[in-house]
């Protein structure tokens, strides 16, 4: 996998196998190219999609999107992890300890890559088009631009995360919840009522 993976397109492509999973029990891609304004995903298949499947696709993704579901992550020892999950696509010198990826409650996956805060940062999930050859299906896929909703919402989630971290004045027990990706719930709880407080009195 690149370093310089777009973090909304991975999302995204987390949110399109889960997807597939549910709907046709084919598990996730076996291949995939994330770019930044195109991505394409292979999937182990036996046919082509109708066009009514690919709009349904088009509509559980981005119903996932539009529910702003938090992004987490936490580590499990690999024994744990090989109980639960494929390990196959992650690098062989991840170490001992295995990054599992959590979108809300509709996605679980081991990953080392980078990810949105929460879903609505993906923007709008489209498939570009569908093919299949010799048992693979490719569902090659883009996303419409951050609209300004988009914009405000991560940079608000941002100055809350920064704040948790001056106020609290992290110690090594507060550490570890910072390991889950920001937005986490603290976030929600605790730092956004602060931020939106300052805000207000700020003006
Ligand atoms: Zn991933």
């Amino acid at each position: 996998m690149k370093k310089e993976i777009d973090p909304r397109m991975h999302s995204a492509e987390h949110i399109l196998n889960q997807t597939m999973s549910r709907m046709f029990c084919c598990g996730r891609c076996f291949r995939a190219h994330i770019e930044k304004k195109k991505s394409k995903c292979d999937y182990h298949f036996d046919r082509t999609l109708t066009e009514q499947e690919i709009k349904q696709i088009e509509k559980c993704v981005n119903d996932v999107i539009q529910a702003d579901m938090l992004v987490m992550e936490e580590y499990i020892t690999r024994e744990e992890s090989q109980k639960h999950y494929n390990l196959e696509r992650l690098p062989k010198n991840v170490g001992d300890a295995i990054r599992i990826v959590k979108i809300g409650d509709y996605d679980v996956c081991p990953c080392i890559g980078p990810h949105v805060s929460s879903t609505k940062e993906i923007g709008k999930f489209q498939i570009v088009s569908v093919s299949f050859d010799n048992g693979v299906l490719r569902i090659r896929y883009k996303l419409a631009n951050l609209d300004n909703q988009g914009r405000r919402l991560r940079k608000k989630s941002n100055c809350c995360v920064t704040l948790h971290l001056s106020s609290l004045r992290c110690t090594g027990k507060y550490a570890s919840f910072l390991k889950i990706r920001k937005p986490c719930i603290w976030n929600f709880l605790l730092c956004r009522p602060i931020f939106d407080f300052l805000r207000v009195h700020q003006r």
